[in-house]
């Protein structure tokens, strides 16, 4: 069986094997209006994107709660 192939742009924000979200900027002034994304810990998925002046997403396993890391 043949696997589909999902290409992702360099402004996704997809880390790992984790299932992708889409996040979407309703801002029609935004440079990235949709990008795909599967950090654990977004809850808005309305928001600026980072090129936008938004938060970078949370990588799993890169928490700047757990420290070290840097
Ligand atoms: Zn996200």
């Amino acid at each position: 069986m043949k696997r589909e192939v999902i290409s992702f742009d360099k402004t996704d924000r997809i880390v790992g094997q984790r299932p992708e979200h889409i996040h979407r900027n309703p801002n029609p002034q935004a440079k990235v209006h949709e990008w795909a994304c599967n950090s654990p810990y977004c809850e808005d998925l309305a928001g600026d994107h980072p090129d936008d002046g938004g938060p970078e997403p949370i990588v799993q396993g890169r928490e700047p709660w757990r420290g070290g890391g840097r």
